[in-house]
């Protein structure tokens, strides 16, 4: 089987594909015919699929596929990345705000000022949101479940994890309404852009807490900016945005109530994701279905 290499970082993952696989011939360029899978991520060297026409699959190295289920020459097959690893990172990244914003960590500065009189409520008290219920926005519910939080998803199916409440498409209200911090991980697509708009943001609860490792297009910014004006939203910590890098005049950066982080909530990991790709290209091969495909018409 040979498997065109297209994404960056070839130096990270030959050493773990090859090992996870070596079976398939990875390469770097070749006959695009002569193809049988490919290996996306964005800034690889192509972006035009069509001559890729013997491919069986694109398997994406990013749970994000925004970038890629749009391109017009895509017809093969699209898988997207369901990484052990990716998840563990976005269940640490989002459990670390999350308390950070829980316990007002912020509040105790090195000023010589004794404030005792705000006790953190503990984690049952306090009602987290998290808005995606797939791969990531599961575990990172069921990690904020497991150190106690009163935590609720909210997706399109209302499929979310076992124990924990489900809110559906519809019932978007009722999951704003109850999250004092609110975890978006939902996927870019028409659906979800711009869903905190400044309607949704006021539907949080007074002084909620934001924690965005989704897209940056979930949330408009100057919807965000004017809750965050208001004390309506009290602080939001963001990991990705419509531009990225951020530019360096953006608002975000000069924000108090704002927590920039640059897109780092959680990568792909080599080693684990190496194994998740060879079992997909193992599948193709036998001529079973891909694990992981993405909905072309839902955009995820
Ligand atoms: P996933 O498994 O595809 O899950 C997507 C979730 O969003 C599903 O629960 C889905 O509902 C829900 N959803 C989609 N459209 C919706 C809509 N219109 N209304 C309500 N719910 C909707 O994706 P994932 O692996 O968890 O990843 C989620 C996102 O995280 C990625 O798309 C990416 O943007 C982001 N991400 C960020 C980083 C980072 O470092 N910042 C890293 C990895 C991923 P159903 O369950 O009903 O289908």
């Amino acid at each position: 089987m040979r498997v065109l290499f297209s994404a960056p970082d070839w130096d990270r993952w030959q050493g773990p594909l090859a090992a996870a696989c070596p079976e398939a011939e990875f390469l770097l360029k070749g006959d695009p015919e002569g193809f049988d899978a490919i290996i996306y991520a964005p800034g690889g060297e192509i972006e035009d699929l069509s001559p890729y026409r013997n491919a069986k699959l694109v398997q994406s190295l990013w749970a994000g596929v925004e970038r890629i289920v749009t391109n017009r020459t895509l017809t093969q097959p699209l898988a997207r990345m369901v990484d052990p690893g990716l998840e563990q990172g976005m269940v640490e990244y989002c459990c670390g705000w999350v308390l950070r914003m829980h316990l007002g960590m912020d509040n105790y500065a090195q000023d010589g000022i004794w404030r005792n009189d705000i006790v953190p409520p503990l984690a049952h008290q306090r009602q987290v949101t998290v808005l995606g219920a797939g791969a990531l926005g599961k575990a990172v519910a069921r990690a904020l479940h497991g150190l106690g939080f009163d935590v609720a998803t909210w997706s399109a199916s209302g499929r979310g994890a076992d124990g924990i409440t489900a809110y559906s498409g519809d019932e978007l209200r009722q999951a704003l309404t109850r999250a004092e911090i609110v975890v978006i991980l939902l996927p870019d697509t028409a659906e979800t852009q711009n869903l905190m708009d400044s309607d949704r943001l006021a539907m949080l609860p007074k002084g909620a807490a934001i924690v965005n490792p989704g897209r940056g297009t979930l949330i408009d910014d100057e919807a965000l900016l004017a809750a965050l004006d208001s004390g309506q939203v009290r602080h939001a910590v963001l990991d990705v945005f419509r531009t990225e890098p951020l530019p360096p005049d953006h608002p975000f950066w000069s924000n108090s109530s704002v927590t920039v982080t640059p897109h780092i909530a959680s990568e792909t990991r080599a080693d684990t994701a190496a194994k998740v790709v060879a079992e997909n290209l193992r599948r193709v091969m036998r001529g079973e279905e891909p694990l992981f495909l993405v909905d072309r018409d839902k955009g995820y």
